[in-house]
C-alpha cells in the first residue's frame, strides 16, 4: 500500500494533520497531540484499502470467515500497523527530525487489553495473519468499556484498578451506527400454528437493545489487504417505549432500567480458564453471538445469492465455547426470520460452524443452568432443546439401549446446558490447538464424541505473528537476521531455518549474544526507572510471565529462588552463575491462591534483594501489569524461558513461542506445544524435566501420589515447607503462606509441585554450568530462532484456511 514516498513528504503531512484536525504546531503539539495526529494520518491512509478490500469481497462473492471470540487481546496498533504499511522507518526518521521520539508517541497509546492472556492473544494474532495472506477473516468481539483491570502490587497483595481505555478517544475505531443489529432479551414465546399447520413463533415482552458497531481496520503486511476487527457496543434501543409503559411511567426507574440493560459491554470478565456461570456474563456471549450472525446474514444477502449458498459463503468460528450460541442463533435467524425448514438450517449451520477447543481442565468447562437459559433467551432454549432431542435420538439408533454413554453425550443434562457438547454437535470441525492437547481430547476427554465423530476432530497448533513478536519488538535481532539469510523469512518465516546452516559461524553467534545483550541493558534501565531496582544486565535472565494459576505451576520456581536462598546462605562455598527471575502475571480477583502465590513472590523478592549475601547472585522482579506491552519488553531479553506448566495442563502455550522466537531457551516440561518446540530442536537446545501426561493422569486414575511422602523424604523441601509457615525471612513468622502449606501438604498438592521439585531443580542446575559457555549458548539461541518458523501464525491460520474454511487469498 503507498502511504509516504519518504521522510519529507511525511513530514509535511504530518504537521498539516497537526494543525487541521488539532489546531496546533510543532511549538504548542503535546505528545498526546503527536500521537493523535500520526494515528488520525495513519487512519486516514488505511481507509481506502480498507474500502477497496470490502468492494473486492463483495464483487467477487469472497467466502467470508467470521472468527467469534469473547476477548480480543490486540495491545497497541500503532507500532504494528507503521510496520505492516512499510513506514516505520521513514517515520522513526521523520519524527526525529522533527524532534519527537516515535518510542514516546508510542506510549501515549493505551492498551486494547479486550482479552484475558492466551485465547485473546491468539485472535489477535490470528487477525493479523489473515490479513497478510489477504483471507477474508474478520473478529467479531465486544468493545468493553473497561478493558483488562491494571494490577498494582500494596505490599505484595494485587489491586485491581479499572482500565479506563477508552477515556481519550480511540484513533483507530470507526463507529458504524448504519449497521446496528437490534438484539432481543427475555419473554415469551409461543407457537402459533397456521391454517396449513405450518408453525411459527411469536415472540413478546421482551427486551431489545441495540449492538453498535465499532469497526477497527487489520491492515496486512505489505499487501493491500485491509480486513474488519468489529467490536460491539450495546446501547439502548429507541423502540422501547413499551418497556417506559410497563415500567408505570416512572422515569427514574426507566431510565435505570435502560442502564442495566447496556451493562452488557461494560466490562471484561477477568478469570482465565475458570467460568463462572455470572447472568450478565451469558448475556454478553448471547449480545456478541446475535449481532454476530445477524450481522453477517445481512452481508450475505447483500450478495444477493440463494439462502442455500449460505455455507459456501460464510464460515463461523468459534474461539472456545463463550460463543457456542451461534449455532441455536443461526438455526433461529434461518427458520423463524428466513423460513427455512429444520433439516435444511441445521444443515447449512453445520456446515458454517467450527470450533476451536481451548483447555480440558473440568473448572474452564462451561455450562449454564436450564432455567436461566430458559429465562433470558426463551426461543433459543427451545432449538438447544430440540437439537438435543434429535441429536439423543440419533445417539440411540449408534448406541442402542446404552443409557449411560447417551447421558454423557446430551447437551441438556442435569439442569445445565453444556456448551462444549453444543458446540461439537452443531459444527463440522473441533480442533484443539497443540498435537498432545488433541491427542488427549480424542483419547480421553472427548472420547464418546471422537468415537461418534471421528472425522470432525484435527489439530491447529497455536501460533504467533512474527511481525509484532519479532519483527517489530526486537528490531536489533530482525536486522541481524536478515544480514545472515536475506529477507524471505519475512514472508516465508519457516525460511528462518537457513540460519541453522550458520550455526558454527563465531560472529554470527557473537552477534546474537551482543543483541541479547543489549535488549537486556535497555530492560535492566527500563526496570530501573519504573520499580526502581537495580539488576545486572550481564546476569542470567530468567522469565515466568504469564496468567497467575496453579497448573501453570509459578509456585514450582518460587520454591526453586527460596531453596537457591538457603543455599547460598547456609553454604559459603555454594555459589551460582548470577541470576535474575522475573515473573509477570495476573491472578482472577477471586483466585485467592493465585494473590497468595503473588504474595509470596513480592516476599522472596524482598528478602533476597535486600541480602547482601546473596543479591550479588540473585534478583527477583515482580513486574506489575503483565500486558502485551511489557511482553514487548521483556522477550527480547530473556535467555531462559520458563514453561513449567503440569504436564497435560497446559492446551498449548503462545508465550513459548515468542520467547523462542526471539532466542530464549525453554525450560519446560513436556506439555502443550512444548513437546512440539522439543521434537524441533532436540535434546541438547532445550531443557526438559518432570512428569509426563501419561503419568499424570496414571498417578490421578489410581490416586497413588502422596505428597507427604516426598516432604518426610526429602529433607529439601521439608526445610522449604517449614518455612513457609514457621519463623523464617518469608514467613515473618506471620500466618500468610499457610494456604499454600495446605495446598502442598493437606490437599496432596494438585498440582504435583513437589513431585517436580528434583528434576526442576537439576534441570535449573545444568542450566547453570551450561550458560556460561557464551558460543553454546548462542549456538542454543540460533536453533531455537531457526525453528521457530513453525510457530508463526501464517502457518496456522494457512492451516485453518485450508482444512477447516476452505478459503482461498482474495486479490486486492
Ligand atoms: C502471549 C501472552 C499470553 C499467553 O502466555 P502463555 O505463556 O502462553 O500463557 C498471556 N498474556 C499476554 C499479554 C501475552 O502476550
Amino acid at each position: 500500500m503507498y502511504v509516504f514516498s519518504g521522510k519529507e513528504e511525511f513530514k509535511q503531512a504530518f504537521s498539516e494533520r497537526l494543525e487541521t484536525k488539532l489546531g496546533k504546531n510543532m511549538e504548542t503539539a503535546t505528545e498526546d497531540d503527536a500521537y493523535r495526529a500520526l494515528g488520525s494520518l495513519l487512519q486516514d491512509k488505511i481507509n481506502k484499502n480498507w474500502m477497496q478490500t470490502n468492494q473486492e469481497y463483495k464483487k467477487n462473492k469472497q467466502k467470508q470467515v467470521y472468527y467469534f471470540s469473547m476477548e480480543f487481546l490486540i495491545g497497541r496498533l500503532i507500532g504494528n500497523n507503521l510496520l505492516n504499511l512499510q513506514v516505520l522507518q521513514t517515520v522513526k526518521e521523520g519524527l526525529q527530525d522533527l524532534g519527537l521520539s516515535l518510542s514516546i508517541l508510542e506510549e501515549r497509546e493505551n492498551d486494547a487489553g479486550l482479552g484475558n492472556g492466551g485465547l485473546g492473544r491468539l485472535a489477535a494474532c490470528f487477525l493479523d495473519s489473515l490479513a497478510t495472506l489477504g483471507l477474508a477473516g474478520h473478529g467479531y468481539g465486544l468493545r468493553y468499556k473497561y478493558g483488562m483491570f491494571h494490577q498494582q502490587l500494596l505490599d505484595g497483595q494485587q489491586m485491581e484498578l479499572p482500565d479506563d481505555w477508552l477515556a481519550q478517544e480511540y484513533v483507530w475505531e470507526v463507529r458504524r451506527p448504519e449497521e446496528t443489529i437490534e438484539v432481543r432479551f427475555g419473554g415469551h414465546v409461543y407457537p402459533i400454528e397456521d391454517s396449513l399447520g405450518a408453525l411459527s413463533f411469536d415472540h413478546s415482552d421482551y427486551e431489545q437493545l441495540k449492538a453498535v458497531p465499532y469497526d477497527v481496520p487489520v491492515v496486512g503486511y505489505n499487501n493491500e489487504t485491509v480486513n474488519t476487527l468489529r467490536l460491539w457496543s450495546a446501547e439502548p434501543s429507541v423502540d422501547d417505549t413499551l418497556v417506559k409503559a410497563s415500567l408505570e411511567d416512572h422515569y427514574g426507574n426507566f431510565l435505570d432500567h435502560r442502564r442495566s440493560l447496556t451493562s452488557i459491554t461494560e466490562y471484561l470478565y477477568p478469570d482465565d480458564s475458570n467460568e463462572e456461570g455470572k447472568e450478565l456474563r451469558l448475556k454478553q456471549e448471547y449480545f456478541l453471538v446475535s449481532s454476530g450472525v445477524q450481522s453477517a446474514v445481512r452481508s450475505f444477502e447483500g450478495l444477493e445469492l440463494p439462502m442455500s449458498t449460505f455455507s459456501n459463503q460464510v464460515a463461523l468460528h468459534i474461539n472456545d465455547t463463550h460463543p457456542a450460541l451461534v449455532i441455536p442463533e443461526l438455526m433461529r435467524v434461518l427458520m423463524d426470520e428466513k423460513g427455512i425448514g429444520w433439516d435444511e438450517a441445521w444443515d447449512l449451520t453445520q456446515r458454517s460452524v467450527s470450533y476451536t477447543n481451548h483447555t480440558t481442565l473440568s473448572e474452564a468447562l462451561e455450562s449454564w443452568p436450564v432455567d436461566l437459559v430458559r429465562r433470558l433467551l426463551p426461543r433459543i432454549f427451545m432449538i438447544i432443546v430440540e437439537i438435543n432431542e434429535r441429536f439423543c435420538q440419533s445417539l440411540w439408533k449408534i448406541y442402542p439401549g446404552d443409557f449411560d454413554r447417551i447421558a454423557t453425550l446430551a447437551i441438556v443434562a442435569d439442569g445445565q446446558v453444556k456448551m462444549a457438547h453444543l458446540a461439537i454437535v452443531g459444527s463440522h470441525s473441533v480442533n484443539g490447538v497443540a498435537q498432545l492437547h488433541t491427542d488427549i481430547l480424542k483419547r480421553r476427554e472427548m472420547k464418546n464424541f471422537y468415537r461418534t465423530f471421528p472425522n470432525r476432530f484435527n489439530n491447529k497448533t497455536n501460533g504467533i505473528t512474527h511481525r509484532r513478536w519479532l519483527m517489530y519488538s526486537n528490531q536489533r535481532l530482525s536486522k541481524t537476521i536478515t544480514e545472515a539469510i536475506g529477507e524471505e523469512w519475512i514472508k516465508k518465516p519457516d525460511c528462518l531455518q537457513k540460519l541453522l546452516l550458520q550455526q558454527d559461524d563465531a560472529a554470527l553467534l557473537d552477534q546474537l549474544y551482543d543483541i541479547k545483550q543489549q535488549n537486556k541493558e535497555e530492560l535492566a534501565v527500563w526496570v530501573k526507572k519504573t520499580d526502581g531496582i537495580t539488576i545486572d544486565s550481564s546476569s542470567i535472565f530468567d522469565v515466568h510471565i504469564k496468567r497467575l494459576h496453579g497448573y501453570k505451576r509459578q509456585l514450582l520456581n518460587a520454591m526453586h529462588i527460596m531453596y537457591l536462598y538457603n543455599q547460598i546462605k547456609l553454604n559459603r562455598s555454594f555459589t551460582i552463575k548470577p541470576r535474575t527471575f522475573f515473573f509477570a502475571a495476573k491472578a482472577a480477583p477471586s483466585y485467592h491462591y493465585a494473590k497468595k502465590v503473588i504474595k509470596l513472590i513480592d516476599r522472596i523478592a524482598a528478602v533476597v534483594n535486600n541480602d547482601s549475601d546473596v543479591n550479588d547472585q540473585l534478583k527477583v522482579v515482580f513486574l506489575p501489569n503483565y500486558s502485551v506491552s511489557t511482553a514487548e519488553r521483556i522477550i527480547p531479553a530473556t535467555n531462559v524461558s520458563e514453561q513449567i506448566s503440569l504436564a497435560s495442563k497446559e492446551a498449548s502455550g503462545t508465550g513459548n513461542m515468542k520467547l523462542m522466537m526471539n532466542g530464549a531457551v525453554t525450560l519446560g516440561t513436556m506439555d502443550g506445544a512444548n513437546v512440539e518446540i522439543h521434537e524441533l530442536v532436540g535434546d541438547a537446545n532445550i531443557y526438559t524435566f518432570g512428569l509426563s501426561a501419561e503419568e499424570v493422569h496414571q498417578f490421578d486414575h489410581n490416586g497413588s501420589y502422596s505428597s507427604r511422602g516426598i516432604y518426610e523424604s526429602d529433607h529439601r523441601i521439608r526445610f522449604l515447607l517449614d518455612q513457609l509457615i514457621l519463623f523464617s525471612p518469608f514467613s515473618k513468622g506471620d500466618n500468610v503462606f499457610e494456604e499454600i502449606y495446605h495446598a502442598l501438604l493437606t490437599h496432596n498438592d494438585e498440582f504435583f509441585v513437589l513431585k517436580d521439585f528434583a528434576s526442576y531443580v537439576a534441570a535449573q542446575q545444568k542450566i547453570n554450568r551450561d550458560y556460561p559457555f557464551k558460543r553454546q549458548w548462542s549456538k542454543k539461541s540460533l536453533i531455537n530462532i531457526a525453528h521457530s518458523g513453525t510457530f508463526s501464525s501464517d502457518r496456522t491460520i494457512q492451516q485453518y484456511a485450508d482444512d477447516i474454511w476452505k478459503i482461498k487469498p482474495a486479490t486486492i
